[in-house]
C-alpha cells in the first residue's frame, strides 16, 4: 500500500483537512433478549448482526475501508484526513469529542460523522434538556386527601402539561417543533398518606440556538401556564446538550450528497435528527461544517438484534472514497 503523507501539523499542510469523527462506545446489550450473541458478529442474509453494527462501528469501518478502496483503485485522497474515533458519545461526549474540543484538537475544514442515517445527509439536530422536577406536597391522612397537598396529584398535572406543551416559536423545516416527554414518575411513601413528594422525570428536546437557561425558563413557563405556578418545586437538571445545524445548501453538504448519489444512483435526502450526536461539538464549538451521514438505519440503533445491511456498508465505503478523492478539489 502506498504511504499517505503525514500532516505536518495544524495549518502546515497545503491540502484541506477533512475530519472523520465517530464513536466507538455502544449502549449495553441484554444478551438473553437477543437471538444471537450481541458481541459475536454474524453475517446472515446480507445483514451484519451485532451490538454497534449500525451505531456506529459499521460507519467507522466504512470510513477506514474507503482509504483502502481509493488506494486499490490507484488514487490518493485529495485532502488530509483526521480520524477522531472517540469514546463516551452515548453518555454525552464529555470524555470524547467534547474533551477534544476543549483541548483545541478539533481543527479542520469540514467533518463527516458516519452515524447511521441510511446514507441520508443530516445537517441539523435537536438538543436536549433532561432531569427531574422535584415537587413538594404536605402529608395528611389518606382518608382526608383535601387536608393535605398531594405532590403526586400536582406531579400528574405537570406531566400532562408537559406532554401537551406548545413551546412556541416557528416550526423548524427539518426538526419540527420542540417536544417534552415525561419518562419517569416517582412519588409518595404509603397508600394511606397524602404524598409529600414526587419526582417527574422529563426529557425536553430543543431546537438549535437554545441555551440551558432559556430551556429551563421554557419548562417553568409550561408549569406556570398550566396554573401550577404556586406549586413548590425545583428543577434538577441532569443533562443538557444544545442543538446544532449547518446550512443544507453549504457546499460540503452538497458535496456529500453528490458523492452518495454517485453510488446509489438516486437523489440523496437531506434530513434533521430528533436527537443529538457529537456533531454538535464540531458545529457549535469548533465552528466547522459537520455532516452526519452513514450506513445503517437509526431504527436499529440501541435495539435488540441490531444489524446493518452489507449493501449499505459497501455503498458508504464507495461514497466515502469518492469524498476523500474530491474534498478540496472543487468537484467530485
Ligand atoms: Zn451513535
Amino acid at each position: 500500500m502506498a504511504r499517505i503523507p503525514r500532516p505536518k501539523g495544524p495549518g502546515a499542510g497545503v491540502r484541506p483537512t477533512l475530519i472523520v469523527n465517530g464513536h466507538t462506545d455502544v449502549v449495553p446489550a441484554v444478551a438473553e433478549r437477543w437471538s444471537r450473541d450481541p458481541f459475536h458478529p454474524a453475517l446472515v442474509d446480507g445483514r451484519l448482526y451485532g451490538r454497534g453494527s449500525a451505531d456506529m462501528k459499521g460507519g467507522l469501518a466504512a470510513a477506514i475501508c474507503a482509504l483502502a478502496t481509493l488506494e486499490s483503485a490507484g488514487y490518493e485522497p485529495a485532502c488530509d484526513l483526521v480520524f477522531q474515533f472517540v469514546a463516551d458519545e452515548e453518555r454525552g461526549g464529555a470524555l470524547g469529542t467534547r474533551a477534544l474540543s476543549e483541548s483545541g484538537l478539533i481543527q479542520g475544514d469540514a467533518c463527516l460523522v458516519p452515524e447511521p442515517t441510511s446514507l441520508a445527509v443530516c445537517v441539523a439536530e435537536r438538543g436536549l434538556l433532561q432531569g427531574e422536577i422535584l415537587i413538594k406536597g404536605r402529608p395528611a391522612h389518606g382518608s382526608r386527601p383535601r387536608e393535605g397537598v398531594s405532590a403526586v396529584e400536582l406531579g400528574a398535572q405537570i406531566a400532562l402539561a408537559l406532554h401537551a406543551a406548545d413551546f412556541g416559536g416557528p416550526e423548524h423545516s427539518l426538526l419540527g417543533k420542540p417536544t417534552a416527554n415525561v419518562g419517569t414518575f416517582h412519588g409518595g411513601s404509603a397508600l394511606n398518606v397524602v404524598a409529600e413528594q414526587a419526582r417527574v422525570g422529563f426529557d425536553r428536546r430543543l431546537l438549535p440556538g437554545m441555551g440551558l437557561r432559556e430551556a429551563i425558563d421554557g419548562l417553568r413557563r409550561q408549569v406556570e401556564s398550566a396554573g401550577l405556578g404556586t406549586v413548590d418545586y425545583e428543577i434538577d437538571v441532569q443533562d443538557f446538550g444544545e442543538g446544532s445545524e449547518m446550512s443544507a445548501e453549504h457546499p460540503f453538504a452538497e458535496l456529500v450528497r453528490r458523492c452518495i448519489s454517485a453510488v446509489t444512483g438516486t437523489a440523496t435526502p437531506t434530513i434533521g435528527m430528533t436527537f443529538t450526536t457529537d456533531a454538535r461539538f464540531v458545529r457549535n464549538q469548533g465552528g466547522i461544517p459537520a455532516v452526519v451521514c452513514g450506513p445503517g438505519d437509526i431504527a436499529q440503533a440501541h435495539g435488540i438484534d441490531e444489524w446493518v445491511a452489507v449493501s449499505q456498508l459497501v455503498a458508504a465505503t464507495a461514497a466515502y472514497a469518492g469524498l476523500y478523492r474530491s474534498f478540496g478539489t472543487g468537484s467530485p
